[in-house]
Protein backbone atom coordinates (compact mmCIF):
# COMPACT_ATOMS: atom_id res chain seq x y z
CA UNK A 1 0.00 0.00 0.00
CA UNK A 2 1.37 3.93 -0.58
CA UNK A 3 0.52 6.15 2.47
CA UNK A 4 -0.81 9.24 0.90
CA UNK A 5 -0.89 12.71 2.16
CA UNK A 6 -4.83 13.88 1.63
CA UNK A 7 -7.56 17.05 2.62
CA UNK A 8 -10.50 15.53 3.60
CA UNK A 9 -13.75 15.73 5.98
CA UNK A 10 -14.09 13.68 9.14
CA UNK A 11 -17.92 14.49 9.26
CA UNK A 12 -20.76 16.78 7.68
CA UNK A 13 -20.04 19.66 9.92
CA UNK A 14 -15.68 19.06 10.14
CA UNK A 15 -13.86 21.90 7.87
CA UNK A 16 -11.16 20.50 5.53
CA UNK A 17 -8.48 19.31 7.32
CA UNK A 18 -4.91 17.30 6.36
CA UNK A 19 -5.24 13.34 7.01
CA UNK A 20 -3.80 10.30 6.07
CA UNK A 21 -4.85 8.01 3.60
CA UNK A 22 -3.80 4.84 1.75
CA UNK A 23 -3.33 3.95 -1.58
CA UNK A 24 -3.51 0.23 -2.93
CA UNK A 25 -0.28 -1.17 -5.12
CA UNK A 26 -0.73 -0.57 -8.85
CA UNK A 27 -1.17 -4.39 -10.35
CA UNK A 28 -2.76 -5.77 -12.68
CA UNK A 29 -4.31 -2.95 -14.84
CA UNK A 30 -3.73 -0.58 -12.46
CA UNK A 31 -1.96 2.97 -13.21
CA UNK A 32 -0.50 4.52 -10.38
CA UNK A 33 -1.04 8.61 -10.73
CA UNK A 34 1.20 11.29 -8.57
CA UNK A 35 -1.39 14.28 -8.54
CA UNK A 36 -0.44 17.70 -9.92
CA UNK A 37 -3.65 19.60 -9.81
CA UNK A 38 -7.56 19.26 -8.79
CA UNK A 39 -10.16 20.92 -9.39
CA UNK A 40 -12.76 22.16 -6.46
CA UNK A 41 -16.56 21.05 -7.69
CA UNK A 42 -19.34 22.61 -6.45
CA UNK A 43 -20.34 18.93 -5.93
CA UNK A 44 -17.16 18.49 -3.54
CA UNK A 45 -19.01 21.08 -1.00
CA UNK A 46 -22.33 19.72 -1.06
CA UNK A 47 -21.05 16.10 -1.02
CA UNK A 48 -18.84 16.77 1.79
CA UNK A 49 -21.18 18.58 3.74
CA UNK A 50 -23.59 15.80 3.18
CA UNK A 51 -26.40 18.18 1.36
CA UNK A 52 -27.75 15.22 -1.12
CA UNK A 53 -29.74 13.32 0.57
CA UNK A 54 -28.16 11.67 3.73
CA UNK A 55 -25.81 9.22 1.84
CA UNK A 56 -21.78 10.89 2.23
CA UNK A 57 -19.25 8.43 3.14
CA UNK A 58 -16.73 9.44 6.00
CA UNK A 59 -13.80 9.83 6.18
CA UNK A 60 -14.28 11.97 2.86
CA UNK A 61 -11.47 13.32 0.38
CA UNK A 62 -13.55 14.93 -1.98
CA UNK A 63 -11.96 15.53 -5.99
CA UNK A 64 -13.27 14.40 -9.48
CA UNK A 65 -10.91 17.23 -11.72
CA UNK A 66 -7.77 15.36 -11.74
CA UNK A 67 -4.56 15.81 -13.39
CA UNK A 68 -1.21 14.03 -12.57
CA UNK A 69 1.52 12.09 -14.46
CA UNK A 70 1.59 8.08 -14.35
CA UNK A 71 4.33 6.94 -11.93
CA UNK A 72 3.96 3.49 -11.64
CA UNK A 73 2.11 1.15 -14.05
CA UNK A 74 0.88 -2.71 -13.09
CA UNK A 75 1.78 -5.66 -15.77
CA UNK A 76 -1.35 -5.90 -17.74
CA UNK A 77 -1.21 -1.73 -18.53
CA UNK A 78 -1.38 -1.20 -22.79
CA UNK A 79 -2.68 1.97 -22.75
CA UNK A 80 -0.20 4.22 -20.64
CA UNK A 81 3.33 4.55 -19.98
CA UNK A 82 5.21 5.80 -16.44
CA UNK A 83 5.62 9.91 -17.51
CA UNK A 84 2.31 10.14 -19.35
CA UNK A 85 0.09 13.28 -18.78
CA UNK A 86 -3.64 11.93 -17.56
CA UNK A 87 -6.42 12.89 -16.34
CA UNK A 88 -9.07 11.55 -13.67
CA UNK A 89 -13.08 12.28 -13.33
CA UNK A 90 -16.07 12.10 -11.50
CA UNK A 91 -16.16 8.28 -11.95
CA UNK A 92 -13.22 5.67 -11.33
CA UNK A 93 -15.43 2.08 -12.28
CA UNK A 94 -18.64 1.01 -13.74
CA UNK A 95 -20.07 -2.40 -13.91
CA UNK A 96 -18.49 -2.71 -17.29
CA UNK A 97 -21.33 -5.08 -18.93
CA UNK A 98 -24.48 -3.35 -18.89
CA UNK A 99 -25.99 -1.40 -22.26
CA UNK A 100 -24.80 1.84 -20.93
CA UNK A 101 -21.09 0.32 -20.23
CA UNK A 102 -21.45 -1.59 -23.45
CA UNK A 103 -22.15 2.08 -25.21
CA UNK A 104 -19.38 3.55 -24.11
CA UNK A 105 -22.13 5.39 -21.76
CA UNK A 106 -20.56 5.05 -18.06
CA UNK A 107 -21.17 7.84 -16.53
CA UNK A 108 -25.67 6.15 -17.05
CA UNK A 109 -24.29 2.51 -15.65
CA UNK A 110 -27.20 0.71 -14.81
CA UNK A 111 -25.62 -1.00 -11.44
CA UNK A 112 -24.38 2.56 -11.01
CA UNK A 113 -20.74 4.56 -11.66
CA UNK A 114 -18.06 4.48 -9.12
CA UNK A 115 -17.69 7.66 -8.41
CA UNK A 116 -13.96 8.75 -7.59
CA UNK A 117 -15.02 9.54 -3.80
CA UNK A 118 -17.47 9.32 -1.72
CA UNK A 119 -18.59 5.91 -3.19
CA UNK A 120 -17.82 1.98 -2.48
CA UNK A 121 -15.38 0.40 -5.02
CA UNK A 122 -15.89 -3.05 -6.63
CA UNK A 123 -13.83 -3.94 -3.63
CA UNK A 124 -15.99 -2.46 -1.00
CA UNK A 125 -13.73 -0.15 -0.41
CA UNK A 126 -14.18 3.53 0.15
CA UNK A 127 -12.80 5.64 -2.57
CA UNK A 128 -10.83 8.54 -2.02
CA UNK A 129 -10.80 11.94 -4.37
CA UNK A 130 -7.80 14.15 -5.85
CA UNK A 131 -7.00 16.39 -2.98
CA UNK A 132 -4.50 13.25 -2.46
CA UNK A 133 -0.74 13.30 -3.38
CA UNK A 134 -1.82 10.18 -5.48
CA UNK A 135 -4.29 8.08 -6.74
CA UNK A 136 -4.55 4.34 -8.03
CA UNK A 137 -7.17 3.63 -10.82
CA UNK A 138 -8.03 0.98 -13.61
CA UNK A 139 -6.36 1.96 -17.49
CA UNK A 140 -9.95 2.06 -18.68
CA UNK A 141 -11.01 4.82 -16.83
CA UNK A 142 -8.16 7.34 -17.32
CA UNK A 143 -7.47 9.69 -19.45
CA UNK A 144 -4.90 10.81 -21.67
CA UNK A 145 -4.76 14.73 -21.59
CA UNK A 146 -2.77 16.68 -24.41
CA UNK A 147 0.56 18.26 -23.36
CA UNK A 148 0.13 21.84 -25.15
CA UNK A 149 -2.45 22.46 -22.40
CA UNK A 150 -1.77 24.16 -18.82
CA UNK A 151 -2.33 21.44 -16.91
CA UNK A 152 -3.50 23.40 -13.71
CA UNK A 153 -6.38 25.05 -16.31
CA UNK A 154 -7.20 21.49 -17.88
CA UNK A 155 -8.24 20.07 -14.34
CA UNK A 156 -11.81 21.41 -14.71
CA UNK A 157 -12.16 19.90 -18.04
CA UNK A 158 -12.59 16.43 -16.48
CA UNK A 159 -16.41 17.34 -14.95
CA UNK A 160 -17.35 21.43 -16.06
CA UNK A 161 -15.50 20.52 -19.09
CA UNK A 162 -17.38 17.13 -19.90
CA UNK A 163 -20.91 18.27 -18.22
CA UNK A 164 -20.75 21.25 -21.01
CA UNK A 165 -19.59 19.27 -23.71
CA UNK A 166 -21.29 15.54 -23.35
CA UNK A 167 -24.83 17.80 -24.27
CA UNK A 168 -23.40 19.80 -26.81
CA UNK A 169 -22.29 17.00 -28.76
CA UNK A 170 -25.38 15.08 -27.92
CA UNK A 171 -27.54 17.25 -29.31
CA UNK A 172 -25.31 17.99 -32.17
CA UNK A 173 -24.27 21.64 -32.30
CA UNK A 174 -23.59 22.42 -35.86
CA UNK A 175 -21.71 25.74 -36.88
CA UNK A 176 -23.88 28.65 -37.10
CA UNK A 177 -26.76 27.29 -35.01
CA UNK A 178 -27.83 29.79 -32.03
CA UNK A 179 -27.12 27.89 -28.51
CA UNK A 180 -28.09 29.83 -25.35
CA UNK A 181 -25.66 29.18 -21.92
CA UNK A 182 -27.75 30.25 -18.98
CA UNK A 183 -25.71 30.81 -16.10
CA UNK A 184 -21.99 31.60 -15.93
CA UNK A 185 -20.21 29.94 -13.65
CA UNK A 186 -17.70 27.12 -13.47
CA UNK A 187 -20.04 25.45 -15.85
CA UNK A 188 -21.20 27.97 -17.66
CA UNK A 189 -18.42 29.62 -18.90
CA UNK A 190 -17.31 26.18 -20.10
CA UNK A 191 -20.10 26.23 -22.21
CA UNK A 192 -19.57 29.55 -23.77
CA UNK A 193 -15.65 28.60 -24.70
CA UNK A 194 -16.94 25.02 -26.31
CA UNK A 195 -20.04 25.85 -28.19
CA UNK A 196 -18.04 28.71 -29.96
CA UNK A 197 -15.22 26.58 -30.73
CA UNK A 198 -17.79 24.56 -32.47
CA UNK A 199 -19.04 27.34 -34.58
CA UNK A 200 -21.89 28.05 -32.83
CA UNK A 201 -23.24 31.69 -32.25
CA UNK A 202 -23.33 31.36 -28.46
CA UNK A 203 -25.80 33.50 -26.09
CA UNK A 204 -25.05 34.13 -22.77
CA UNK A 205 -28.02 34.23 -20.58
CA UNK A 206 -28.03 35.59 -17.25
CA UNK A 207 -29.39 37.78 -14.60
CA UNK A 208 -26.24 39.75 -13.92
CA UNK A 209 -25.61 42.74 -16.52
CA UNK A 210 -21.92 43.08 -15.26
CA UNK A 211 -21.27 40.18 -16.63
CA UNK A 212 -21.53 40.95 -20.29
CA UNK A 213 -17.93 41.95 -20.73
CA UNK A 214 -16.39 39.00 -19.58
CA UNK A 215 -19.41 36.50 -21.19
CA UNK A 216 -18.20 38.07 -24.66
CA UNK A 217 -14.34 37.91 -23.80
CA UNK A 218 -15.12 34.23 -23.36
CA UNK A 219 -16.36 33.47 -26.65
CA UNK A 220 -19.84 34.86 -26.96
CA UNK A 221 -21.31 36.88 -29.52
CA UNK A 222 -24.51 38.16 -27.59
CA UNK A 223 -25.66 38.73 -23.81
CA UNK A 224 -29.42 38.05 -23.14
CA UNK A 225 -30.37 39.04 -19.71
CA UNK A 226 -32.94 36.68 -18.75
CA UNK A 227 -35.01 39.41 -16.33
CA UNK A 228 -35.49 41.68 -19.22
CA UNK A 229 -39.05 40.46 -20.38
CA UNK A 230 -39.07 42.46 -24.00
CA UNK A 231 -35.08 41.72 -24.27
CA UNK A 232 -36.41 37.75 -23.90
CA UNK A 233 -39.45 38.18 -26.21
CA UNK A 234 -37.25 39.54 -28.88
CA UNK A 235 -35.18 35.81 -28.94
CA UNK A 236 -38.56 34.02 -28.78
CA UNK A 237 -38.52 30.95 -30.48
CA UNK A 238 -35.10 31.58 -32.24
CA UNK A 239 -32.36 29.06 -30.67
CA UNK A 240 -31.30 25.40 -31.38
CA UNK A 241 -30.57 24.41 -27.94
CA UNK A 242 -30.13 26.13 -24.58
CA UNK A 243 -27.96 24.40 -21.86
CA UNK A 244 -29.12 25.70 -18.56
CA UNK A 245 -26.37 25.73 -15.71
CA UNK A 246 -28.13 27.96 -13.35
CA UNK A 247 -27.40 26.22 -9.84
CA UNK A 248 -30.33 27.32 -7.97
CA UNK A 249 -34.04 26.17 -8.49
CA UNK A 250 -35.85 28.90 -11.21
CA UNK A 251 -38.69 29.07 -13.96
CA UNK A 252 -37.73 27.02 -17.31
CA UNK A 253 -40.90 28.60 -18.51
CA UNK A 254 -38.79 31.89 -19.84
CA UNK A 255 -36.03 30.18 -21.29
CA UNK A 256 -38.23 27.38 -23.06
CA UNK A 257 -39.91 30.08 -24.64
CA UNK A 258 -36.64 31.14 -26.85
CA UNK A 259 -36.59 27.55 -27.96
CA UNK A 260 -37.02 26.72 -32.07
CA UNK A 261 -39.50 24.28 -32.69
CA UNK A 262 -38.52 20.80 -31.87
CA UNK A 263 -35.76 22.23 -30.40
CA UNK A 264 -34.16 21.14 -26.48
CA UNK A 265 -33.59 22.58 -23.09
CA UNK A 266 -31.04 20.43 -21.21
CA UNK A 267 -30.43 21.23 -17.17
CA UNK A 268 -27.05 19.45 -16.21
CA UNK A 269 -27.96 20.19 -12.17
CA UNK A 270 -29.99 18.14 -9.72
CA UNK A 271 -32.79 20.79 -9.71
CA UNK A 272 -36.04 19.88 -9.64
CA UNK A 273 -37.82 22.13 -12.46
CA UNK A 274 -40.62 24.19 -11.19
CA UNK A 275 -44.01 24.67 -12.94
CA UNK A 276 -43.12 23.92 -16.52
CA UNK A 277 -46.22 24.66 -18.75
CA UNK A 278 -47.31 21.94 -21.20
CA UNK A 279 -48.75 24.41 -23.63
CA UNK A 280 -45.32 25.70 -23.94
CA UNK A 281 -43.65 22.09 -25.23
CA UNK A 282 -46.61 20.65 -27.10
CA UNK A 283 -47.26 23.61 -29.28
CA UNK A 284 -44.49 23.42 -30.39
CA UNK A 285 -42.96 20.00 -29.57
CA UNK A 286 -39.86 21.05 -27.75
CA UNK A 287 -38.22 19.19 -24.82
CA UNK A 288 -37.06 19.72 -21.35
CA UNK A 289 -34.04 17.31 -21.55
CA UNK A 290 -31.10 16.28 -18.45
CA UNK A 291 -27.47 15.54 -19.20
CA UNK A 292 -24.95 14.39 -16.82
CA UNK A 293 -21.04 14.33 -16.97
CA UNK A 294 -19.79 12.18 -20.25
CA UNK A 295 -18.51 8.60 -21.37
CA UNK A 296 -15.20 7.69 -20.92
CA UNK A 297 -14.24 7.47 -25.05
CA UNK A 298 -16.59 11.33 -25.00
CA UNK A 299 -14.60 12.58 -21.76
CA UNK A 300 -11.42 11.55 -24.08
CA UNK A 301 -12.89 13.32 -27.00
CA UNK A 302 -13.58 16.45 -25.31
CA UNK A 303 -10.03 16.41 -23.94
CA UNK A 304 -8.59 15.81 -27.43
CA UNK A 305 -11.55 18.75 -29.08
CA UNK A 306 -10.00 21.17 -26.29
CA UNK A 307 -5.91 20.30 -27.13
CA UNK A 308 -7.08 21.25 -30.97
CA UNK A 309 -8.94 24.75 -29.96
CA UNK A 310 -6.49 25.44 -26.96
CA UNK A 311 -9.62 25.72 -24.53
CA UNK A 312 -8.86 25.13 -20.78
CA UNK A 313 -11.04 26.53 -18.13
CA UNK A 314 -10.59 30.22 -16.06
CA UNK A 315 -8.80 29.18 -13.01
CA UNK A 316 -7.18 30.50 -9.70
CA UNK A 317 -4.84 28.30 -8.25
CA UNK A 318 -4.58 28.11 -4.80
CA UNK A 319 -2.87 26.16 -2.02
CA UNK A 320 -4.28 23.62 -0.12
CA UNK A 321 -4.32 24.99 3.11
CA UNK A 322 -7.09 27.89 1.53
CA UNK A 323 -9.62 24.85 0.73
CA UNK A 324 -12.29 25.98 3.40
CA UNK A 325 -12.02 29.64 2.28
CA UNK A 326 -12.59 28.91 -1.72
CA UNK A 327 -15.43 26.58 -0.34
CA UNK A 328 -17.01 29.90 1.32
CA UNK A 329 -16.25 32.10 -1.81
CA UNK A 330 -17.57 29.62 -4.15
CA UNK A 331 -20.86 29.86 -2.35
CA UNK A 332 -20.77 33.96 -2.86
CA UNK A 333 -19.74 33.37 -6.60
CA UNK A 334 -16.83 34.65 -5.75
CA UNK A 335 -14.24 33.03 -8.24
CA UNK A 336 -13.29 32.91 -11.86
CA UNK A 337 -14.23 30.53 -12.47
CA UNK A 338 -12.69 27.39 -10.65
CA UNK A 339 -10.60 26.94 -7.78
CA UNK A 340 -8.05 24.52 -8.81
CA UNK A 341 -5.61 23.03 -5.87
CA UNK A 342 -1.77 22.50 -6.06
CA UNK A 343 -1.17 19.49 -4.90
CA UNK A 344 2.54 20.45 -4.49
CA UNK A 345 1.10 22.42 -1.52
CA UNK A 346 -0.03 19.40 0.53
CA UNK A 347 3.67 17.98 0.74
ZN1 LIG B 1 -17.93 17.92 -10.42
ZN1 LIG C 1 -22.68 -0.67 -16.34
Amino acid sequence: MNNTLAYGVQNATAPVAPLCIERREALGRDVLIEILYCGICHSDIHQARNEWGGGSLYPMVPGHEIIGRVSKIGAQVSKFSVGDLVGVGCFVDSCRHCAACAEGLEQYCEAGMTGTYNARDRRGELTFGGYSERITVDENYVLRVPDNLDPAAAAPLLCAGITLYSPLRHWNVQSGQKIGIAGLGGLGHMGVKLAAAMGAEVVMITTSAHKAQDARRLGAAEVLLSNNPAEMAKHANSFDLIVDTVPVPHDLNPYIDLLKRDKTLVIVGPLDPVGVHGAKLIGKRRQVAGSVIGGIAETQEMLDFCGKHQIVSDVEVIQAHYINEAYARMLKSDVKYRFVIDIASLR
